[in-house]
């Protein structure tokens, strides 16, 4: 099983992937994280990516497609992976398309969490207030500007794969147990 999970920031993906790695028993792929990692290793990647991400910016696409391309021809995808925070950008998908094509990789289901927004800030004040997070990014002006990449960049993905009629949309102002719900429904 292979998907692509999508969500504006703080709509809960990393909650909902989890319970799909365990699910299925197939790995997450968040190239949010493995920037992180990059940043936290201070490699060139992770020190070009790092004022990016700390704006809430995206990280260009070249960087990005040569991660996840090393990344999913790594053994342990081959029982199949969730695709979290990318791709980001229309080209990032045009340009995943050719990969998988080249791998023989399909996905089975890309999944869309839809939040509000005003909910969306509240989560995200209240993990940053509550200290659980420990990202730069996790402070409401560059929320509020990561929400605007995320509507000027990824909503046009969202598109893309609606089009081509592979896009469940969950609503993801429901518990945690009702979108899992939701989510293991569709699949
Ligand atoms: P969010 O919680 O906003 O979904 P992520 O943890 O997925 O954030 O990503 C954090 C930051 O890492 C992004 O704001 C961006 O700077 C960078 N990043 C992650 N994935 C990508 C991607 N696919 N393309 C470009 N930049 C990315």
């Amino acid at each position: 099983m292979n998907f692509i999970l999508f969500g504006p920031p703080g709509a809960g993906k990393g909650t909902q992937a989890k319970m799909l790695i365990d699910k299925f028993n197939i790995v997450q792929i968040s190239t949010g994280n493995m920037l992180r990692d990059e940043v936290h290793s201070e490699s060139e990647l992770g020190k070009s990516a790092k004022s990016i991400m700390d704006r809430g910016d995206l990280v260009s696409d070249n960087i990005i497609i040569a991660m996840i391309n090393k990344r999913i021809q790594m053994s342990d995808c081959n029982n199949g992976f969730i695709l979290d925070g990318f791709p980001r950008t229309l080209n990032q998908a045009i340009e995943l398309d050719g990969l998988l094509e080249d791998l023989n990789i399909k996905i089975d289901n890309v999944i869309q969490i839809e939040v509000d927004e005003n909910l969306l800030l509240e989560r995200i004040n209240k993990r940053a207030s509550e200290n659980e997070s420990i990202r730069n990014d996790d402070n409401s002006s560059i929320l509020k500007n990561r929400i605007k990449v995320y509507k000027k960049d990824t909503v046009p993905v969202i598109d893309y794969y609606r089009n081509l009629k592979k896009l469940n949309t969950i609503n993801g102002m429901q518990s945690i147990q009702k979108v899992s719900q939701d989510i293991l429904n569709i699949l």
